[in-house]
């Protein structure tokens, strides 16, 4: 099939290696590689995301595909000790033992690499129906409160420093704050803010703001090498993935879009398969085309299973609220302060 994908940040080019893998003749087409994928940690986490049933089988999805990564040194994917100094992870989390990280730009990059298809940077799209083929794959982030016209987007904005490489003995998370420090290859990433704006351009008391928290809540610090800012494409009934003609949406991935890309993207896959096999049931959510995790590839790695255990994924969680992991409180500073939030 003949197929067009609208958004070259984590979601479109994800569904782009997808589909193409999957013998599609795909073009991406977009104005850049990614926005807020470059601005992202990124960590394996479900975050400021909804509905949750849906997001933990995506998530559950996207850690087997990348437990798989992490033994290709080019995919820019390791595992890492995630630890949060003041609340205690969810049981399916914690039980997940390391989680994965994607170290944005390399993990991109592998993506762009990976993909067989045609893709077109430097384009703006003003419609869905400028782009040819038999099905125009919608994955334009925050972009799609203009191209599917769709006010329930909200551009949730984090800004995040890199700084010099630190020794941390793991990812470290203050949920409350919302600071956290995330150990790389070259680098460390400090964060973090999460306000509803859609000001791309750095804020100076962002800077400091985050510096503070993270002096004080983990006992971290670094110079600044650069400071980056993305909007997490928040949607308030929760991600969309749907078929609506020959458009599937798949956008509003808010704080996960990382954490669900490959579950994400399979279910395209099974939309799209759909159409030729005319299954309609989904095992997954109930509705729409017959999808399993579990069918979607004969390469999944250790078997696991999303209880559907609560986390904070929605919009309760929205305002600074990392759910996160075990801490043993060695030794980094944890003067909790719940009033405070980021
Ligand atoms: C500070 C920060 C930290 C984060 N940390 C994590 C994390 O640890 N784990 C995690 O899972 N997620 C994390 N996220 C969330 C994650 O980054 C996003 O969910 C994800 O990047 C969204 O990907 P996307 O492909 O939908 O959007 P984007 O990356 O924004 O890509 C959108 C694409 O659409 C294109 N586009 C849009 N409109 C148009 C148009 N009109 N014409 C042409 N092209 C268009 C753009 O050019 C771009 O290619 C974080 C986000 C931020 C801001």
């Amino acid at each position: 099939m003949k197929i067009s994908i609208a958004g070259a940040g984590v979601a479109g080019l994800t569904c782009g290696v997808v589909l193409a893998e999957r013998g599609h003749d795909v073009t991406i087409v977009a104005s850049e590689i990614g926005i807020t994928s470059r601005a992202a940690a990124a960590v394996w986490f479900p975050y400021d995301c909804a509905p949750e049933e849906k997001v933990h089988a995506w998530a559950l999805v996207t850690y087997r595909r990348l437990l798989d990564l992490e033994r290709e040194p080019a995919s820019g994917v390791s595992l890492v000790e995630f630890r949060c100094l003041d609340l205690p992870l969810p049981e399916w989390i914690s039980a997940l033992g390391k989680l994965p990280l994607m170290e944005t730009p390399k993990y991109l990059d592998y993506l762009r690499h990976r993909f067989r298809g045609e893709l077109r940077l430097g384009v703006t799209l003003r419609s869905l129906d400028d782009l040819s083929g038999d099905i125009v794959v919608n994955c334009t982030g925050v972009g799609a409160r203009v191209l599917a016209n769709d006010v329930e987007v909200e551009p949730h904005r984090g800004q995040v420093l890199v700084v010099e490489k630190l020794d941390l003995p793991a990812a470290l998370v203050h949920e409350t704050s919302l600071a956290y420090a995330i150990p790389r290859t070259n680098d460390c990433i400090l964060g973090g803010t999460n306000d509803e704006s859609d000001e791309l351009e750095p804020k100076p008391d962002d800077t400091a703001k985050i510096l503070a928290i993270c002096r004080e809540y983990l006992g971290v610090t670094g110079r600044v090498r650069e400071v980056k800012v993305g909007l997490r494409p928040f949607r308030r009934s929760g991600v969309r993935l749907e078929a609506d003609g020959r458009v599937i949406h798949n956008y509003g991935h808010g704080g996960s879009g990382f954490t669900v890309s490959w579950g994400c993207a399979e279910e395209v896959a099974a939309l799209i398969g759909a159409r030729t096999s005319g299954r309609t049931t989904n095992r997954l959510t109930g509705a729409g085309t017959e999808w399993s995790p579990d069918e979607t590839s004969g390469d999944c790695g250790p078997e696991v299973r999303a209880p559907y255990a609560p986390t904070r994924l929605t919009s309760a969680t929205k305002r600074g609220s990392l759910r996160s992991g075990s801490n043993d409180g060695s030794t980094f500073s944890q003067t909790a302060d719940s009033d405070r939030s980021a």
